[in-house]
């Protein structure tokens, strides 16, 4: 279990978190929304590791995520893929660097959110909404417990972002993992988590939890139609 305790942090004199607390249980899917600028990705940057808090901690089963590195997958607001590296090896990136590539994998779901045909080309020839998938593949290939996306389907069409939602429902549905994702859709937000959680103005807290209260044979409805419509 993942869990938030008593969090701050502040850019310079900028103040962006103020004692933000929360759990997310094993198998939870949590979404994060909140007013533009108000720490939502500063928040996911602490979580997935790559920035320091300035006060309180992150524990993963009772443990300090800074000591437990590697054990979240973590997709950025932006893509950051690099540039001089093709698909394929911007994807295995993180694998490389576990030494465990499994290029395999990368390729089969790259296949699946349809760009097969991208592997060998380099980040400049896709389009926004594409590097957001390879960003997004690239986070879920590493098989981590816990998934922290910040904003994932953003860039994305309707209808890609419909199939990427039923797929990131059935991936969620077939590994039980724990998903915390940032959106500024309240709709997705209602269609993919199993409680959200409402950041405030900055300094942000946590102001709201709402627990979504659809049971999940009402989510596969619509899980279903929206992969039947994609
Ligand atoms: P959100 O994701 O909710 O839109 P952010 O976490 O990106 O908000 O940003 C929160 C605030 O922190 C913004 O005012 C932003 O300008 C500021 N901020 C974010 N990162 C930095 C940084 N590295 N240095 C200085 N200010 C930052
Ligand atoms: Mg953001």
């Amino acid at each position: 279990m993942l869990s938030i305790q008593n969090i701050a942090k502040s850019f310079d004199t900028l103040q962006v978190l103020e004692d933000v607390s929360f759990d997310v249980k094993d198998g939870e899917f949590v979404a994060i929304v909140g007013p533009s600028g108000s720490g939502k990705s500063t928040l996911f940057q602490l979580i997935g590791g790559v920035s320091a808090v300035d006060q309180g901690s992150i524990l993963l089963n009772g443990e300090d995520i800074q000591r437990k590195r590697g054990t979240i997958g973590y997709m950025p607001q932006q893509p950051c893929l690099l540039p001089w590296r093709t698909i394929l090896e911007n994807v295995t990136l993180v694998e490389e660097l576990q030494h465990q590539p499994n290029a395999e994998r990368a390729i089969e779901w790259l296949e699946k959110v349809g760009l097969g045909s991208f592997i060998h080309a380099y980040p400049n020839e896709l389009s926004g909404g594409m590097q957001q998938r390879v960003s997004f593949i690239r986070a879920m290939v590493s098989d981590k417990p816990i998934l922290c996306l910040d904003e994932p389907f953003s860039a994305l069409d309707e209808f890609t972002r419909l199939e990427m939602q039923a797929w990131l429902l059935s991936i969620w549905e077939a590994y039980r993992k724990s998903i915390l994702f940032v959106t500024h859709s309240i709709e997705e937000a209602l269609f993919l988590a199993d409680r959200i959680l409402v950041l405030s103005k900055r300094p942000a807290t946590v102001k709201k939890e709402i627990i979504v209260p659809f049971e999940r044979p009402r989510k596969e409805e619509i899980r279903h139609s929206a992969a039947f419509t994609a």
